[in-house]
């Protein structure tokens, strides 16, 4: 890639940074914040109802999630930036060929090629649609059983007829006698 290039997607990445640096500060600051709002009636949350406190949980775990998020981003981006620095940046870490610059412009911080993102999301469609394709053979022990209940019924039906002809034998011979 040439110097000129590089140096473009140098400071795409050092924007992306700091756009990243300025959320992870911002929901520092908000939780800090919502810890000061909240600090001086924690004692009193064992008088709080348990769903109040499991909701009060989930939003922090909520918010620690994306911060881990925002927190993972900005690691990729800092090593596409090393990369820059050792000029292995710009290529695609699967299959060594160049991204495509229109990529890069969107996602600086992209490790694969389009070809080779596209497959690992097909593989991921895979995997998913692999349980997909274990349901019809669910449906199919489902519809071996149902066979299975068609079989008893047959069964059923056989001595059914076996009954009612032995009835009959009995009513023939009650008519005979
Ligand atoms: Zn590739």
């Amino acid at each position: 890639m040439e110097a000129e290039k590089m140096n473009h997607y140098k400071h795409l990445l050092q924007q992306h940074k700091e756009n990243r640096e300025d959320i992870i500060d911002d929901m520092e600051t908000l939780s800090l914040a919502d810890n000061d709002n909240h600090g001086s009636s924690e004692l009193s949350n064992y008088d709080n109802h348990p769903a109040e406190i499991a909701s009060e949980l989930f939003d922090k775990e909520h918010q620690m999630g994306l911060k881990n998020l925002e927190e993972h981003e900005l690691k990729e981006l800092e090593l596409s930036l090393k990369k820059i620095e050792n000029g292995t940046y710009g290529t695609c870490e699967s299959c060594g060929k160049d991204i495509d610059s229109k990529r890069l412009e969107l996602l600086p911080q992209a490790k694969l090629c389009i070809d080779c993102a596209k497959e690992a999301d097909n593989f991921i469609a895979d995997i998913k649609g692999d349980k997909k394709k274990r349901r019809p053979s669910e449906e199919q022990v489902i519809h071996s059983s149902n066979l299975n209940d068609s079989a008893r019924g047959e069964q059923f039906h056989d001595l059914m007829e076996y009954g009612s002809a032995d009835s009959h034998q009995d009513r023939g011979g009650k008519i005979v006698q």
